[in-house]
């Protein structure tokens, strides 16, 4: 056994090996030692035949599922080891084989998934400067690929599926990607394959046979190279860890990322889609106020419209006019959402079905979903606009399943497939006959028993059962005087005596035979009827889409209706103009009402940069967050929360926001602002939306300030980038640059003085914040008096060296700004002098001069101190 053990390991090198003994899973070796230290288990040890004792750890087999998820979610994969023939059976050692090798990317097991959640596994591909990307979620079917051209656009996809696992080629692996970044960051289980899941003719015949189809061309993938290889790569390690036929993996969709608006994973985080940037939970994000869905496909539906806003202004008008249609018939929409209420998991559920996992439960579920169809697609029918009534074609009523379900299984079937009891009477003249057999022998049994009372004056025998004698007669010794001849005694026990007779054998014959028969039977029904469901995948794929696209757009409709959000309306030429804006999110955090909106205009000609004064918590953040919001839920197909909206599409948007708002990443924070605008120089466009909160807040006011005004500068050329842009900063020197620059404007959001106080109006105004007030939230944060009061004295003698008298002289510059754009373009970021912020050059020169070999420890030491002093 263990050199079968061995040989398995050495075939699973990177899992964990489950290998399975009687009623137990044991890991050996280093596999028992990190089990046991991950899920706290007693390491125990087994001599097998070599010198030492095997570190050894097990898990009893029906509790399996909970160890097995905890050890995947840690990032670990694990390979089944199974028993595949009955040990009662086996003759020699029992085989066993690897059924199955569960990773974070395919964990199937309902209890380890949020169900509104997808869990992706991705594939990268890294060749000749190309990324091929496929990812798929084995759980629902969905199967994507793309390919994309640098790893900025790689990323990008990364974030927005965020994968749990992800696999790549080992090109990749060593490209120089920051994997521990995935790894510790972002929490994704990170591995390179073997190179010939990459072999060209390997990933394409895999698909091709997967699909049963003789070209790429009937799959939509001519046109790609590396993202044929990432697909067919990734289909390879599905059938590696299934072991299984995959048949719910039924199409492949091929998509472009210019189809998509670009979302960057800080802007992601700051804008807190789906998901708040400090508690990390749905409960104050964008998801969180938009998800009114009924069903857990429509949830994950809707989660990936959040993460992937469209650009094309056809595709979103058309989701406008689904929700528009919806939202007019509230009454329709409202019994959609009833009767959607009951519908179960369809995608997830025949995954389980061709998976051969589903139980007959499951299936009652299924047939109890299916029931709600055609009430939905009646009223579904009645609409006009073309999403609906695509949705309408697409949705199957799935009627034949529906009958097969209902005229088979039994309303309470059990929950295992071993146990009979499965079907409805009527479905199978056998299985009646069989069940017959078996309760005419039950009724049999008592009458032998009232017949043998009579015949033998024994008021109390009874006619029992057990697994090992089977049916037997049992007497108590005060009656065994009357115990006749042709009794045949089997146990003996201290009061009561067991017997046969030839006639009770026989019966129990017929009753036993009647009852494995009739499992048997059941079970391969069962199996049947599964197989037949399993047959019509595609047609009940596509309906569950139909199902969660409509529950999306019912959604919307619902939280457009009770949160008072209007329709926008798309132009190209870039307006951004909207009255009376609200945040989504921080509206339905206050108390009702309380909200104050705001508008916001923004163009491509005059009206590029907003430049955002006012005191700390007047509301510079909210306001240019909801603007941003707004924007991108116009895009993701949402009406918004405004009185009205024009929204001129973008094709990304990018935030950064105050340097002290996010540590985590363990760089210098002020290093991962610039970083930030280093990246958000060079990827926007003309055509995107910046929002940039306190750029500069990490360093020194006057390099702070020369950063944000050289940075203001920069976006405001339409011959460098032009992006229309919030910039919200403390630094009132930078309202100087209205008028200077002729497309900048001043806003503030307004504060009402009350003596030593303030009063935040957080209404938006025209024109900069004369002050700051930053004393005065000081004293409303609770800051002491005498604090206060010296503050207060300091502020006064600063005054007196007023810097703004040099800032107001200061010419902007086009001519260095557009050198500097080719520098940026050019220069290597480490090589940037902003970084260079050590000059020690005359402690550099002692240094140099040291004459080491000369040195006593003693005086080296001092000499260090002396020089670190210096700094
Ligand atoms: P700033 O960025 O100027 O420091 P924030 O945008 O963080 O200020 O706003 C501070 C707080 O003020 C927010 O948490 C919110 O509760 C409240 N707030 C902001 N804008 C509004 C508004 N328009 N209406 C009502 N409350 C608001």
């Amino acid at each position: 056994m263990m050199q079968h053990y061995l040989k398995t390991k050495e075939e699973n090198k990177d899992c964990i090996l489950f290998y399975r003994l009687g009623d137990f899973y044991e890991m050996f070796f280093e596999d028992a030692k990190i089990v046991s230290k991950e899920l706290e288990l007693t390491l125990t040890g087994k001599s097998c035949g070599m010198e030492e004792r095997a570190p050894m750890c097990g898990i009893p087999y029906h509790a399996v599922d909970s160890y097995l998820n905890r050890l995947v979610k840690k990032g670990y994969k694990v390979a089944i080891c199974e028993q595949v023939e009955d040990p009662k059976l086996a003759k020699g050692m029992v085989k066993r084989e690897v059924t199955r090798i569960v990773t974070p990317g395919t964990n199937i097991d309902a209890q380890a998934l949020d169900e509104t959640k997808n869990n992706y596994l991705m594939c990268i591909v890294y060749m000749a400067d190309k990324y091929g990307v496929s990812t798929a979620d084995i759980t629902t079917g969905d199967y994507y690929v793309t390919e994309v051209e640098t790893e900025r656009k790689l990323m990008d996809e990364v974030n927005k599926f965020s994968p749990s696992e992800i696999i790549c080629n080992e090109p990749f692996y060593m490209s120089g990607v920051d994997i521990d970044d995935m790894r510790n960051r972002l929490g994704i289980s990170v591995s390179a394959l073997e190179s010939w899941y990459f072999a060209d003719e390997q990933a394409k015949r895999t698909l091709l046979e997967h699909f049963k189809v003789a070209s790429l061309e009937g799959l939509g993938l001519n046109d790609y190279d590396c993202g044929v290889i990432a697909s067919g790569a990734l289909l390879s390690y599905l059938y590696e860890t299934q072991k299984n036929s995959l048949d719910n993996l039924t199409a492949i969709h091929p998509y472009s990322t210019g189809k998509f608006m670009i979302i960057d994973s800080s802007t992601r985080r700051n804008l807190e889609l789906v998901e708040t940037l400090r508690e990390k939970q749905k409960r104050g994000s964008l998801l969180w106020v938009l998800d009114k869905t009924r069903t857990a496909m429509g949830a994950r539906m809707l989660r990936s419209f959040v993460e992937q806003p469209l650009i094309d202004r056809a595709e979103i008008e058309a989701r406008y006019d689904a929700v528009g249609e919806l939202n007019k018939n509230a009454i329709t929409r409202e019994e959609i959402r009833e009767y959607l209420n009951p519908v179960y998991d369809l995608e997830r559920l025949v995954t389980r079905v061709t998976y051969q996992t589903a139980s007959p439960r499951d299936l009652i579920s299924f047939k109890n979903s299916i029931r709600m169809l055609p009430p939905i697609r009646t009223l579904v029918g009645d609409f006009a606009s073309q999403e609906l009534k695509m949705l309408y074609e697409n949705l199957d009523t799935l009627d034949d399943i529906f009958a097969l379900i209902d005229a088979a299984i039994d309303e309470e079937p059990p929950l295992t497939v071993r146990e009979g009891g499965i079907l409805k009477e009527g479905y199978n003249e056998e299985v009646d006959r069989l069940r017959k057999a078996k309760t005419d022998g039950k009724s049999w049994l008592a009458d032998l028993e009232s017949k043998e009372r009579e015949k033998t004056g024994i008021k109390n025998l009874k006619i029992k059962y057990n697994k090992v004698f089977g049916y037997y007669l049992e007497v108590t010794n005060s009656y065994k005087d009357l115990v006749p001849d042709y009794y045949m005694r089997k146990q003996t026990l201290t009061n009561a005596e067991r017997y046969i007779t030839p006639e009770l054998k026989e019966m129990e014959d017929t009753i036993l035979g009647a009852e494995d028969r009739l499992v048997q039977l059941e079970y391969e029904l069962f199996r049947e009827i599964r197989d037949k469901i399993a047959a019509e995948v595609v047609r009940i794929q596509r309906t569950a889409k139909a199902v969660a696209k409509l529950d999306v757009f019912a959604s919307l409709a619902v939280v457009a209706e009770q949160n008072n959000y209007c329709r926008p309306k798309l132009n190209e030429n870039g307006t951004i103009d909207i009255k009376d804006g609200r945040h989504p999110v921080v509206e339905k955090m206050i108390n009702n009402d309380m909200f104050i909106s705001n508008d916001t205009y923004l163009d491509n000609g005059k009206n590029r940069i907003a430049i955002i004064t006012g005191p700390n918590m007047a509301g510079k953040s909210t306001y240019m967050r909801q603007t941003a919001l707004i924007v991108l839920m116009a895009q993701i197909g949402s009406f918004v929360p405004a009185k009205s909206a024009k929204i001129g599409i973008v094709d990304r948007i990018f935030t950064r926001v105050g340097a002290s708002d996010d540590l985590a990443s363990g760089q210098s924070t002020f290093m991962v602002e610039m970083t930030e605008v280093a990246n958000i120089l060079r990827n926007a466009t003309s055509n995107s939306l910046l929002v940039l909160d306190e750029i500069g807040r990490g360093t020194s006011t006057f390099d702070g300030l020369s950063i944000a005004w050289a940075v203001v500068e920069h976006i405001s050329n339409p011959k460098l980038l032009g992006a229309k842009t919030l910039f919200a900063t403390h630094y009132h020197e930078l309202t100087e640059l209205e008028g200077k620059l002729d497309n900048v404007h001043n806003y503030c959001i307004a504060v009402k003085e009350n003596g030593d106080d303030i009063v935040f109006l957080r209404k938006i105004v025209q024109g900069g914040a004369d002050k700051s007030y930053g004393i005065q939230v000081a004293k409303l944060a609770g800051v002491p008096d005498s604090v206060i009061e010296r503050a207060k004295q300091i502020v006064e003698e600063l005054i007196a060296n007023d810097i703004s008298e040099t800032v107001k002289n200061i010419q902007v510059d086009h001519a260095s700004a557009r050198k500097k754009k080719t520098k940026l373009d050019e220069v290597d970021l480490e090589q940037i002098s902003l970084f260079d912020t050590v000059k020690d050059d005359d402690i550099l020169e002692e240094l140099k001069n040291l004459d080491l070999g000369n040195l006593t420890p003693i005086d080296a030491l001092n000499k260090l101190y002396e020089l670190q002093h210096k700094i």
